[in-house]
């Protein structure tokens, strides 16, 4: 037996099997920018065709992440490119052809000036995406506008505007109130942000089928609906407050046609909605005379709503995930003669509940079978649409990545975009 270290002809040194690694890294980056670049096509036709509404997801954007497995955070940056794919047609080619890649194309994409697409296309070829952002962030802003005088401290005043179907509020408070309502806000939203995140948030990230993450309006409304009963007690009755709805049934067989107490009437869609869950007060009336509250039957009671949470735990849509505020609804509306029981029943939160009755999503029970479909009739499941390819990758040249050579800005020139056309 030989001491001696057999001699293998095939030993390469570790530069020469960097050198090999980073050759096949360079062929698949350029592969994969190649890739994005269809990806990005395929969003831009789907938005620019309408083709997501029918999915069930809130966005298009949602609808990336969700599609592809991707950090909210990168279906962001796929749909900024899509978005101004027309704006940007070398950027965009570069990366269709592998030379530029996604996160560069997208930084130019998300904040880059109109009409620079040709200073940007020549630029990524041999700048990081952290000097391309730098070099947008040079490009001249215009100017912000004047500050308010700070001696005309408007009034208070409340005005309310009615139209077809939403309503504006415009509230003019001193800067004493106002940081009250601010604060007020805060803490609500803070706290709906809070239980948002516990809901939606896992080891995987967001699930792409939660309802949108809580804003200002949600804010608002959860301050509405936490002073809502506060004084309950002090009331005759008890009497909790209610959104009241008034049904008429006074035309045997056709559909009955419901209002909002002295307010206006209801479509279809928001009568459903509303009557589902026995959040609001419904009474009916034959000819404007009440006939009965309506509320024994179609009412969830507490023992009924303790099962469905200890059945359903969650949104009955798949990937949802909401705990909080879920509203009972019935999988054949009571209306059409659906039961108040549990194999009838599935707990949504108001997003999906909303989006069911609007029409977007479909659902179909019995509860223990729920099938949940999009607009198109296709059924929800979690997860991304990713399989192993049938097809060989794109033919494009290996990607070595930008230069990135030392920057030096005092020589750089800023994007500078065309004064606008002066009005006269
Ligand atoms: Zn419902
Ligand atoms: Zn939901």
């Amino acid at each position: 037996m030989s001491s001696a270290i057999p001699f293998d002809a095939d030993a390469v040194s570790p530069a020469q099997r960097l050198e090999e690694l980073l050759e096949e890294v360079a062929e698949l980056v350029g592969q994969r920018n190649a890739i994005d670049g269809r990806i990005v096509d395929i969003v831009a036709e789907l938005e620019r065709d309408e083709l997501c509404g029918a999915t069930g997801a809130r966005s298009i954007k949602a609808l990336v992440a969700w599609k592809t497995g991707m950090t909210p955070n990168n279906a962001e940056t796929i749909v900024a490119v899509a978005r101004r794919a027309e704006e940007f047609p070398l950027c965009v080619e570069g990366l269709r052809e592998g030379r530029l890649s996604l996160d560069q194309v997208g930084v130019i994409a998300e904040h880059a000036a109109d009409g620079s697409d040709a200073h940007y296309a020549e630029l990524a070829a041999v700048a990081t995406v952290t000097q391309l952002r730098t070099a947008v962030k040079l490009e001249p802003r215009p100017e912000p506008a004047a500050e308010p005088d700070p001696e005309a401290e408007p009034k208070r005043s409340f005005r309310k505007e009615v139209h077809d179907d939403y309503t504006t509020y415009q509230i003019v408070l001193p800067r004493l109130e106002a940081a009250k309502l601010d604060a007020g806000l805060q803490s609500h939203h803070d706290a709906q942000i809070a239980a948002w995140k516990r809901d939606h948030e896992n080891a995987e990230g967001v699930s792409e089928q939660a309802p949108p993450f809580p804003n200002t309006v949600d804010a608002f409304m959860g301050l509405v609906e936490a002073g809502w009963d506060a004084d309950v007690a002090a009331r005759p009755h008890g009497q909790h407050t209610t959104v009241v709805v008034h049904v008429d049934l006074a035309k045997d067989g056709e559909k009955p046609v419901a209002a909002l107490h002295l307010g206006p009437v209801l479509t279809d869609e928001e009568r459903r909605y509303l009557t589902c869950d026995a959040t609001c007060e419904v009474w009916f009336e034959r000819y404007g005379q009440p006939i009965g509250a309506g509320r024994s039957a179609r009412t969830v009671n507490r023992r009924l709503r303790r099962a469905l949470e200890h059945r359903d735990r969650c949104c009955a849509v798949p990937g949802c995930g909401a705990t909080r505020g879920l509203h009972a609804h019935h999988i054949v509306h009571w209306e059409d003669g659906g039961p108040t029981d549990l194999d009838n029943m599935v707990l949504l939160c108001p997003f999906h509940h909303r989006l069911h009755h609007k029409g977007g999503i479909t659902i179909t029970g019995p509860a223990d079978q729920l099938r949940v479909t999009d607009a198109t009739g296709r059924e929800l499941h979690r997860g991304s649409l990713a399989r192993p390819p049938t097809t060989p990758p794109p033919n494009v040249p290996p990607y070595r990545g930008p230069t990135g050579e030392r920057a030096d800005w005092w020589w750089y020139t800023p994007f500078q975009p065309e004064p606008p056309p002066s009005p006269n």
